[in-house]
C-alpha cells in the first residue's frame, strides 16, 4: 500500500487505574488493509481497541492518517472516522432494524442536521448497507431485540458503517454465533474491506476465521505483542498455530 501508516501505534499504554494492561504497543496497518489481533483471553485486545476509540486513556501515541487519536472522546474518535463494534454489539433492543441504521448516521451528521441533502446520503447509506446484509433489509421495521445473534451482529457492523469509517474496529464478531452464521459475517466484511477500503482491525478468538479475513495479525500476550507478520505466514507456522491459536 501507499499508505502503510494509516494507523501507526506507538509506545501504546493503557490500563484501568493501578491495572496496566498494554506495556507498550508498536504496529501499523496500511490503508485499506485487515489486520487481526489474536490471543488469549485477558491478553488486552478489547483494551487496545478501546484506546484507539477513546475509551480508554492511553500513553504513547495512536495516529490515524497523521492525526492523534489518544486524548480524543469516542465521539471525538467517531468524528475523525474510527467506529468501534464493541464485544456485546450495544444495538439499541427497542428500536427498529432502521432506527439503529439511523443512529449511525447521527455521530456522522449530528442529530439536528436536517437537510435534504444530507437526507438523501442517509438513504443512499442505507441503501449501500442494506445491499451488504440483505437479511436487515428483509427486518428494516423489526425490532432489533427480535433478531437472531448473528442478525444483531450485522446491524451492529451495519450501524457503525452508516459512519463512513476510514477505520472499523470489530471486538469478537463471531462470539455466540454458530459457524455459518460466523462465516457469512466474515465474508460482508471482507467485501466491506474490498469494495470500500475501509481499513480493518479484527479482534478475534477464532484465530483461524480471522487469519482468512486479514492481510496481517499481531499475536498480543499480557499486553505486548509476541509475534506479527503476514497473515498467511501465521497461519502457515505450525509451531505458532499449537502454541498461540490453540491448534494442532
Ligand atoms: P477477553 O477476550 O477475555 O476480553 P482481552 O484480550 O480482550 O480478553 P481485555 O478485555 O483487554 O483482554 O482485558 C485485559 C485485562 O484488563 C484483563 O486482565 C481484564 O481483567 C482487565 N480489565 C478489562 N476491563 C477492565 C476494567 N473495566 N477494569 C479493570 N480491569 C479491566
Amino acid at each position: 500500500s501507499a499508505e502503510p501508516d494509516f494507523l501507526k501505534v506507538s509506545g501504546l499504554h493503557a490500563g484501568y487505574g493501578q491495572a496496566r494492561v498494554l506495556q507498550g504497543l508498536d504496529f501499523s496497518v496500511a490503508r485499506g488493509e485487515v489486520c487481526a489481533i489474536l490471543g488469549p483471553n485477558g491478553a488486552g485486545k478489547t483494551t487496545t481497541l478501546r484506546a484507539l476509540s477513546g475509551m480508554v486513556r492511553g500513553r504513547g501515541s495512536v495516529t490515524l492518517n497523521g492525526t492523534e487519536l489518544l486524548g480524543r472522546s469516542p465521539e471525538q474518535a467517531a468524528r475523525l472516522g474510527v467506529a468501534h463494534v464493541p464485544e456485546g454489539r450495544g444495538t439499541f433492543n427497542d428500536l427498529t432494524v432502521e432506527e439503529n441504521l439511523r443512529i449511525g448516521a447521527h455521530l456522522r451528521t449530528g442529530p439536528r442536521w436536517r437537510g435534504r441533502p444530507e437526507r438523501a446520503a442517509v438513504a443512499a447509506d442505507l441503501e449501500r448497507i442494506y445491499d451488504y446484509f440483505p437479511k436487515l433489509r428483509q427486518r428494516s421495521r423489526q425490532a432489533a431485540g427480535s433478531l437472531s445473534g448473528g442478525e444483531q451482529q450485522m446491524l451492529a457492523i451495519g450501524r457503525a458503517l452508516m459512519l463512513r469509517p476510514s477505520l472499523l474496529l470489530l471486538d469478537e464478531p463471531s462470539l455466540g454465533l454458530a459457524p455459518l452464521v460466523t462465516r457469512e459475517l466474515f465474508e460482508i466484511v471482507r467485501a466491506v474491506n474490498e469494495e470500500e477500503r475501509t481499513t480493518v482491525v479484527v479482534v478475534e478468538q477464532n484465530a483461524q476465521l480471522a487469519l482468512d479475513i486479514a492481510h496481517r495479525a499481531h499475536v498480543l500476550e499480557a499486553g505486548r505483542l509476541v509475534l506479527s507478520g503476514p497473515a498467511q505466514q501465521i497461519r502457515e507456522d505450525g509451531q505458532v498455530a499449537e502454541v498461540y491459536l490453540g491448534v494442532s
